[in-house]
């Protein structure tokens, strides 16, 4: 490792000693570099460049890492389908250390696939080449159409065997998050009752997140505020992308709000408030329209932990906490219409009935099975004098039709005070809020298999390219807008 200096940080496991145990990642034999997001290293001041065809798969397979990196397991517990699971933990993965970047943004570098840890229980610890590079795809999609996600560094093939339901190839992929601070971080010591490393991790956490919020008289309840501000924030930004995340546990929601866990989530394709594509999701907890609702439910499991954190009476207290919680649901629905608003063009007004007319909206998709990103993306064309396009997506045109007249009457009065807002400047300014492309369930499937079991990366590099423009029509992107077919939004499961 002599032509690569990693200087990372570990300010996570000196606070909280008792909520990490320090661990080496697996040595692997023959690790192969399959993908390394160069944009990524770049904007976090990495320097790989001087890095030998050696060094890099090495230093992301956790082979030979710098003397300097000592790599630690967290301890978490969470709530697992609604049921509290006592003991959870990094199983398969390990924090590097924190990294620095230019403009002091402190961020954690992390291998998953990396081998057995001591939280691992029955797992192996390892990860499928597959799923590594399904969260590659994933995560990077999420990233360029503007939501607040962890992202995916790198992914060294293991060439060794996994076993799931069969023999898969292994590999190890490097996350790059705000923190891996979790829900289930703060119910692990609240669930010990060990008040004082909870309140380390909630010092910890608002310096690392909300530094802002430090000095306020009630940090906790002002930091829990801040939380459920985010969550509202990032939920309302997946619905309104038709993200569904899949695992919403609370070992999976994160303190930073970013996205985290790229399980088996997936984007809806047609519109259908109980789509879910998870196959562990047996009673569809997590379906798409539950997600508010879910997110509401491990905000109340986070606001318990801080009880013993809060000054005066448990009912008090109690009262105080609830009473913060349950902004959640309109703190929401606020985010979700600001953000429905834009996508249907609206951007200098607001109007009581609103919500009615995307409500409207939506209830058309619904009926007519109507695919959630090409319907929204059409919109601008017809303010471009081509209804064509959306219409071809509707069985009931007149329905359409009729709302097509109120929603075009209603952009009437959404002007701005200066100069008159032309329909293709708003057609223009439609189009990057409404994308054009999503991460679909058929391309995904068909680049990783290519990928993972022909070693064939070239679908897999197209589709990410074009994931990383999604807002852009053009010959990179449209291979791969088309709707999935029926099958794959009727039957489709992801793991
Ligand atoms: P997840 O559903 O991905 O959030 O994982 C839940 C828990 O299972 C976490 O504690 C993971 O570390 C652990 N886990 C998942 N897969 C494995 C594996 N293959 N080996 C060991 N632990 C695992
Ligand atoms: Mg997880
Ligand atoms: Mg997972």
């Amino acid at each position: 490792m002599s032509d690569i200096t990693l200087p990372l940080q570990y300010t996570y496991i000196e606070a909280l000693p008792e909520g990490c145990i320090e661990w080496q990642p697996d040595t692997i034999a023959t690790p192969e570099l399959v993908y390394l997001n160069r944009p990524l290293a770049k904007q976090l001041g990495l320097e790989l460049e001087s890095a030998d065809d050696k060094t890099l798969p090495s230093l992301f397979a956790g082979n030979q890492l710098p003397g300097t990196i000592k790599p630690f397991a967290q301890a978490y517990t969470g709530h697992q389908f609604g049921h509290l699971a006592p003991m959870l933990g990094d199983g398969r993965a390990v924090v590097l250390g924190e990294w620095l970047d230019s403009d002091e943004n402190r961020w954690d570098l992390a291998l998953k696939g990396s081998g057995r840890t001591p939280f691992s229980r029955g797992g192996d610890g390892k990860a499928a080449l597959g799923p590594m590079l399904r969260e590659v795809l994933l995560s990077e999609a999420l990233y360029h159409l503007g939501i607040a996600t962890t992202r995916s560094l790198a992914v060294v093939a293991t060439n060794e065997q996994v076993y799931r339901q069969q023999a898969l190839p292994g590999a190890i992929l490097t996350r790059v998050a705000a923190s891996h601070i979790r829900i289930g971080t703060f119910e692990y010591f609240a669930g010990q009752n060990d008040v004082a490393n909870l309140k380390t991790l909630a010092d910890y956490t608002l310096n690392r997140h909300y530094p802002d919020l430090a000095q306020q008289h009630n940090p906790y309840l002002a930091m829990l505020e801040a939380v459920i501000e985010r969550q509202a924030e990032l939920v309302a930004s997946w619905m309104n992308h038709g993200f569904i995340h899949g695992v919403m546990n609370t070992d999976n929601i994160t303190l930073s709000g970013e996205t985290i866990d790229y399980g088996p989530c997936a984007f809806m394709e047609q519109y259908k408030p109980g789509a879910v594509f998870s196959s562990i999701d047996q009673h569809s907890r997590y379906a798409y329209a539950n997600q508010p609702k879910i997110m509401h439910w491990n905000l109340a499991r986070f606001a318990e932990t801080l009880l013993p954190l809060l000054d005066g009476e448990d009912e008090q207290k109690v009262e105080v906490l609830t009473e913060t919680i349950n902004r959640f649901p309109d703190m929401y629905r606020r985010y979700l219409l600001q953000g429905q608003r834009q996508k249907l063009g609206l951007f200098y007004s607001e109007d009581n009935n609103d919500r009615a007319l995307t409500e409207r909206w939506l209830d058309l998709l619904h009926q007519n099975k109507v695919d959630f990103t090409l319907a929204w993306r059409y919109l601008s064309d017809v303010l471009r004098g081509n209804t064509e396009p959306l219409l071809k997506l509707f069985d009931d045109e007149d329905g359409l039709n009729s709302w097509l007249k109120d929603w075009q009457q209603r952009l009437h009065n959404d002007q701005p005070d200066s100069a008159e807002f032309s329909p293709a400047q708003r057609a223009a300014k439609m189009n990057t809020i409404n994308p054009f492309l999503i991460a679909r369930n058929h391309m995904v499937e068909a680049a990783l298999s290519a990928a993972s079991d022909e070693n064939d990366y070239s679908l897999f590099n197209d589709l990410l390219s074009a994931l990383q423009q999604p807002f852009e029509e053009n010959a990179q992107t449209r291979p791969f807008a088309t709707p999935a077919p029926e099958e794959f939004t009727e039957r489709y499961q992801t793991f």
